[in-house]
């Protein structure tokens, strides 16, 4: 997950287009891991004096539901993801974003996820779940 600031210098956009393995993320938790690969998609430029990476971010984090705790593979998708750095602050002649891309995608665990659609026991603590109201709730005219 580099980028050659070399090349930038003239002027062109490097496009990049990978699919990078999800170690980088480095967290393997009970409550937490990533083994998805992360599909990156976008390219990296030049504009006055900052350097502009700009990425379509896919993956998959595994994380329990909150309500039966069975693992979730809750799909991560960052649409506009967009890193930007000075060129004064970088050294040598490449950069790796591969920690700006990890800090994005941790940002986009929820700290509540349920299983996909509605979690079947969510039933058994329904009593205990706020109700939502009738005129927010989407489904009421099923
Ligand atoms: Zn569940």
């Amino acid at each position: 997950m580099q980028v050659h600031i070399d090349r930038l210098r003239q002027g062109q956009a490097e496009k990049i287009a990978l699919e990078a393995s999800s170690d980088f993320i480095d967290i393997k938790e009970e409550d937490l891991s990533f083994s998805t690969p992360v599909s990156l998609v976008g390219e990296a430029l030049i504009i006055d004096e900052e350097l502009i990476i700009q990425l379509h971010v896919k993956t998959k984090a595994k994380i329990p539901c909150s309500i039966c705790n069975k693992p979730i593979d809750l799909s991560i998708d960052i649409p506009d993801f967009v890193h930007t750095i000075s060129l004064a602050e970088l050294k040598g002649p490449h950069y790796n974003y591969s920690e700006a891309v990890r800090e994005e995608i941790l940002l986009q665990i929820p700290a509540f996820a349920e299983c996909e659609g509605s979690c079947p026991e969510r039933a058994k603590i329904a009593p205990y779940l706020k109700k939502p109201s009738a005129e927010v709730f989407p489904f009421s005219n099923l």
